[in-house]
Order: structure tokens, then sequence, then C-alpha cells
């Protein structure tokens, strides 16, 4: 069984929602880049006031920030038995940082250990499934309006807190952050598949299905 999980796809292709079954499954860490930087942001950190602009503008957060706050985390003692990325590395730049992250680590893999899965997904599905897309502040459980609906409108099932949307979710960032995607994060794809660790499922099925071909994926 795989340890170390390197999750690509583009904004809204559920990876998150998959990060959280697998990690509950697993007992690993769901190392979420997005929510990470945001927790720095809701902190008003030195990280969080730079990540901001970035963010509400739907572009990268630069390196050092991103490559900081994530050297961090793979490095506490709950990942010494694997972990999952989800949101990093999201360019060629960031994934030769990962390298060198994981030569300094205190915990080692090997390469049979790894694997990065890409979530497929054709990109017209992509912007409603943002725009719906509701969380709640306390859990971090994720909705969506039209296919996964709380049962009581605007509040979470589990903790009954008020849903919120996020800011980056509107229609205007959501088309920047697929040019971003596009930009930055897919030639990930081959660079992946040349150091033979890439898996590619089909993202464009209901949760559970995704989940037993992703389950599938990474016991080959
Ligand atoms: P996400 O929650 O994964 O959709 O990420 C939300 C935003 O956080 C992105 O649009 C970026 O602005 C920023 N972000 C998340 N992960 C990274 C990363 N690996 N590198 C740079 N910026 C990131």
């Amino acid at each position: 069984m795989k340890k170390v999980f390197i999750f690509l796809g583009p904004p809204g292709c559920g990876k998150g929602t998959q990060t959280d079954v697998l990690s509950k499954d697993l007992k690993i860490p769901h190392i979420d880049t997005g929510s990470l930087l945001r927790e720095n942001i809701k902190n008003q950190t030195e990280f969080g006031k730079i990540a901001k602009g970035f963010i509400d503008k739907g572009q990268l957060v630069p390196i050092d920030v991103v490559q900081s706050v994530i050297n961090e985390r793979i490095s506490r003692e709950d990942c010494r038995n694997g972990y999952i990325l989800d949101g990093f590395p999201r360019s060629v730049e960031q994934a030769d940082a990962l390298k060198k992250m994981w030569e300094n680590s205190p915990f080692k893999f090997n390469k049979e250990d790894k694997i990065a899965v890409y979530f497929d997904i054709p990109t017209d599905v992509l912007v409603e499934r943002l725009v719906n897309r509701r969380s709640c502040p306390k859990c971090g459980k994720i909705y969506n309006l039209v296919s996964s609906a709380p049962k009581n409108e605007g509040v979470c099932d589990i903790c009954n807190e008020a849903l919120i949307q996020r800011k980056d979710d509107t229609k205007e960032t959501a088309v920047l952050r697929f040019e971003t995607y596009n930009k930055e994060t897919k030639p990930l794809l081959d660079y992946y598949k040349n150091e033979g660790l890439l898996v590619q499922i089909n993202a464009n099925q209901g949760i559970d299905a995704v989940y037993s071909e992703l389950k599938n994926a990474i016991n080959d």
C-alpha cells in the first residue's frame, strides 16, 4: 500500500472530498495547502498577509511561503507513516522543491511508497461545481448545493454550523484559477509520468464511484 499521495487536478475536481475519505480510511493526515494558507490568513500571520492578495486573484502564492508551510507540516510526527498532499505541488518548481524536502525530511519513503493521482474531469462541469460549493467552517465538510446538499439548508449536517462559501469560489475568480491551473499545474502530469508515479482516475462520477476507482489505483 502506498504511503505518500500527491493529489492533482483542476479546482473543483473533488480531490479534497476524496482526500478526506482516504485520510480517515488509512489514518494518515490530509494536508490541504489551500486550507493551511486560509488558516494563516485567518490568524493574520506574516505568511497569511502575503498569501491573501494572491489567493483573492486566483494566482499561486509565492513558493517560499508555500514551501515553508508544507515543509513544517510534513515534518510533524503524525506524518511518520505517510500523508496525502492535496494542492501541493502546483507547479514544476514546487515539485522540485518537494523532492528536496523529501531528501531532508526526518521521515524517509522510497519510490514504491509514493504515488501521484490525477483526477481527470472535463472543465465545463467544474465552474458549476465551484460556484455551488459550500463548506463548514468548523469541521471542514464540503457540500455541493446541487449534488450533495446539506439536509437543512445552509447548515452543516454534523455540527449545525452555518455553511460558508469561499471568497475565491465566485465565477470570476474560478476562471482565473483555471488559467493558473492550465499554465502552472498541468505540466506536472508529464513530470510525474516521467517519474513513473502517475495514475489517472475518472473524477466525473459520484463520490463513491471515484473512491472505489481510487482505492483500486493505489492498491495496484
Ligand atoms: P485550493 O483550496 O487548493 O483551491 O487553493 C486556494 C488558493 O490557495 C489557490 O488558488 C492559490 O491561490 C493558493 N494555493 C493553494 N495551494 C497552493 C500552492 N501549492 N502553491 C501556491 N498557491 C497555492
